[in-house]
């Protein structure tokens, strides 16, 4: 079973790269990211262990959540359409991609509880990414601040895909600070303690960087479309 061989393997660099940093491995969740791959997939990946799905399309969720609800902590990791808030914000626990006023807006009027959101940020300034630009995180925070079904647990990134691991690992620290900035408004519905950072090919450094939240697709669950 090459999933939970996968699994075993990201658990191990996970393990390493927490001790490197003096960090506590418990700390770091790992999501198996399932939108590539089949509802047999995503089952083996809870048979090996895996916690938490995520998904980044309202069909593929509402696929897997029928069936391995409560199985599995679900993740809306991508982009979501205003008009589909209805369709998912009462089944999911965790939003990853909240990056827009008028998405907020919406979650205030269709969820019947409080739900879990990160703020996507655009760290590289790259026009292809969703988020918020750095600079204005602070002032998106302040404006939900009376919000009562938008509680924005942490951060979210999508590091660009280059070579220069170095480079990757700015935007990941870049992530860090303004959490520690955002932290730093206390503010009642922004408590603001995770990181939802590192995907296939770089989430060893955001680890090191202080992710609580990891993204991985590829390198757990392979990749069943290509
Ligand atoms: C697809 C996706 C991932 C996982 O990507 P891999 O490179 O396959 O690990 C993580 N985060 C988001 C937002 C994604 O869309």
């Amino acid at each position: 079973m090459t999933v939970k061989r996968n699994y075993e393997e990201i658990k191990e660099t996970i393990r390493n790269a927490c001790q490197r940093r003096n960090r506590q491995e418990t700390e770091v969740n790992v999501i198996a990211v399932t939108k590539y791959v089949s509802l047999k997939t995503a089952q083996e990946a809870i048979e090996a262990g895996v916690k938490h799905l995520g998904e980044n399309r309202v069909e593929g969720f509402l696929e897997k959540f029928e069936t391995l609800n409560g199985k599995a902590k679900f993740h809306f990791i991508g982009t979501l359409q205003s008009r589909k808030v209805k369709d998912v914000i009462n089944e999911i626990d965790y939003l990853h991609s909240l990056d827009r006023l008028s998405l907020a807006k919406e979650i205030e009027k269709r969820a019947e509880n409080e739900v879990n959101c990160f703020i996507q940020v655009n760290v590289s300034g790259e026009d292809s990414k969703h988020g918020i630009a750095p600079e204005d995180v602070k002032d998106f925070v302040e404006k939900i601040k009376d919000y009562s079904k938008v509680k924005v647990v942490g951060l979210m990134t999508m590091a660009p895909n280059i070579e220069d691991k170095e480079k990757i690992r700015t935007y990941f620290r870049d992530l860090k600070s303004l959490q520690m900035d955002v932290q730093a408004l206390n503010i009642r519905n922004a408590p603001c303690l995770e990181l939802s950072m590192g995907m296939s090919n770089d989430y060893e450094i955001a680890i090191e960087e202080g992710a609580t939240f990891v993204r991985i697709g590829s390198a757990l669950v392979g990749n069943e479309t290509i």
